[in-house]
């Protein structure tokens, strides 16, 4: 396991980012919907870097063809939303943006809610993955195409717990 970005790194890089956020929407009451389950230390991190009026809700993204071999599109369990965001800013929080195709089929799903707004932050972002148009709005660091943990990123229900991202090396992956 090699370390990418250690303790350090992270904070220096998730202080930015709520920076970028806290100036965006200047004062502005603001909805953060994380994505289950990897987005939950950046999460955690960012409510407690913003100060300013917030909501904090958590999404759970499934495959609508779940059991088959065929992913399917992703759909949220909107039974886990708990407050309206009619009219809200909200910003879709998730731990890594690859082919984007995760953010590109949640993004719609909340808009069809009827909020005032819906942007969004990742933690990481991998390097030529991307196969949509869309772009998160927020980026705390830019990666090159390997498989990460740490942070919240698990493999195989591991690594949630490491404190930093590490590069899970191909002989890693094996068990
Ligand atoms: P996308 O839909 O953008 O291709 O993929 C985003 C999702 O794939 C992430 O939220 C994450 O759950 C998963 N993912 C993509 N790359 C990695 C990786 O390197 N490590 C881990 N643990 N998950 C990844
Ligand atoms: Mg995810």
């Amino acid at each position: 396991m090699k370390v990418l970005l250690n303790e350090e790194q992270l904070r220096a890089g998730i202080a930015r980012l709520a920076e970028q956020v806290r100036q965006h929407y200047a004062g502005r009451p603001l909805t953060l919907v994380g994505v289950m389950v990897g987005s939950i230390m950046l999460l955690a991190d960012l409510v407690r870097l913003l100060d300013m009026p917030l909501r904090v809700e958590l999404i759970q993204s499934r495959g609508a063809n779940k059991g088959t071999k065929r992913p399917g599109p992703l759909v949220i369990d909107l039974e886990l939303l708990m407050s309206d965001i009619r009219g809200r800013s909200v910003l879709l929080v998730d731990d890594l943006f690859a082919t984007g195709q995760t953010l590109w089929e949640l993004v719609p799903q909340l808009d069809e809610l009827g909020p005032a707004s819906v942007r969004t932050a990742v933690l990481l972002r991998k390097q030529g993955r991307q196969q949509v148009s869309l772009q998160p709005d927020f980026v705390a660091f830019d990666i090159s195409d390997v498989f990460v943990v740490g942070y919240g990123l698990d493999y195989n229900d591991r690594y949630r717990n490491l404190p930093y991202i590490a590069e899970l090396e191909p002989q890693e992956t094996g068990g």
